[in-house]
């Protein structure tokens, strides 16, 4: 415990150290920051990185997913807008300690109160003071850290196994969840977009992309970042990719800033 606890200190340190320096790129200049949020006994990071006077938030939430950061941070000086990029354990999940207790959830399942006792309750325990902790947590992501984004980009990945543009399809696992497929069958089914809002699955599908738009209205209320967007009416972009699939998730950022920067999405 002690030793995790200086770990964390240096951790913040360095953070702290790295604030404000500019990077000096080809076309923006790239501005590195660190913010930090503390969770029960556990400290979350949040890095960003700001680039020009764009409003698009790219936003990685799952500390292991680490192919969707490296094509982000590639592109940096393409792009307008931020990155911010959690710092937790280095695992998809987040735990924390209240008193002798340990909680675990999956932090895009924290939105809504179903998914954050759907969470709580399926790797550790819902109480309700776990329950107020994680909604603080959620808060402070919906309200402060994506307060100003004209247009939330979520950067995720998966593995080549079952979760792909597929699982949205006809007879798919999550069929229900989505009210229009365009499946390129060219393509890598794992790499796809998933949007709440009709313009930008036009938009998508027209560039020959894997692209699903949620059904706001039916989706599965899991707490997702997704869920809470399109019931907010809040434009929400995921861009998903195979682990490891670099060169085709940067393309696939290239192309929402290109399909934002023509200005014909309102
Ligand atoms: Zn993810």
């Amino acid at each position: 415990m002690k030793r995790s606890f200086v770990f964390i200190f240096f951790f913040v340190l360095i953070f702290s150290c790295k604030e404000n320096t500019n990077i000096k790129n080809d076309n923006n200049q790239i501005i590195e920051n660190a913010l930090s949020f503390k969770l029960g006994d556990s400290l979350i990071i949040f890095k960003i990185y700001s680039s020009g006077t764009g409003n698009i938030i790219y936003f990685n939430l799952h500390d292991d997913e680490n192919t969707a950061v490296e094509a982000a941070e590639n592109i940096l000086n393409k792009i307008t807008g931020k990155l911010i990029e959690i710092k937790a354990s280095g695992e998809r999940l987040i735990s924390f300690n209240i008193d002798t207790s340990v909680y675990k959830f999956d932090p895009n399942r924290i939105f809504t109160p179903a998914g954050r006792k759907a969470t709580l309750e399926r790797y550790s325990k819902y109480t309700q003071q776990a329950d107020s902790v994680v909604e603080k947590f959620a808060l402070y992501i919906t309200d402060t850290l994506l307060q100003n984004a004209g247009i939330i980009v979520a950067l995720h990945n998966n593995t080549a196994d079952n979760y792909s543009i597929l699982s949205y399809a006809q007879g798919g696992k999550y069929a229900s969840d989505a009210a229009q497929v365009h499946i390129n069958p060219q393509l890598d089914p794992d790499n796809f977009f998933y949007v709440t809002q009709d313009d930008f699955y036009e938009k998508i599908s027209k560039k020959g992309y894997n692209v699903l738009l949620q059904d706001n209205s039916k989706v599965t209320d899991d707490g997702s970042l997704s869920v809470y967007c399109g019931t907010k009416g809040i434009k929400y972009i995921n861009i998903e990719a195979q682990k490891g699939h670099t060169q085709q998730q940067k393309a696939m950022i290239l192309a929402i800033q290109d399909i934002i920067s023509t200005k014909t999405v309102d």
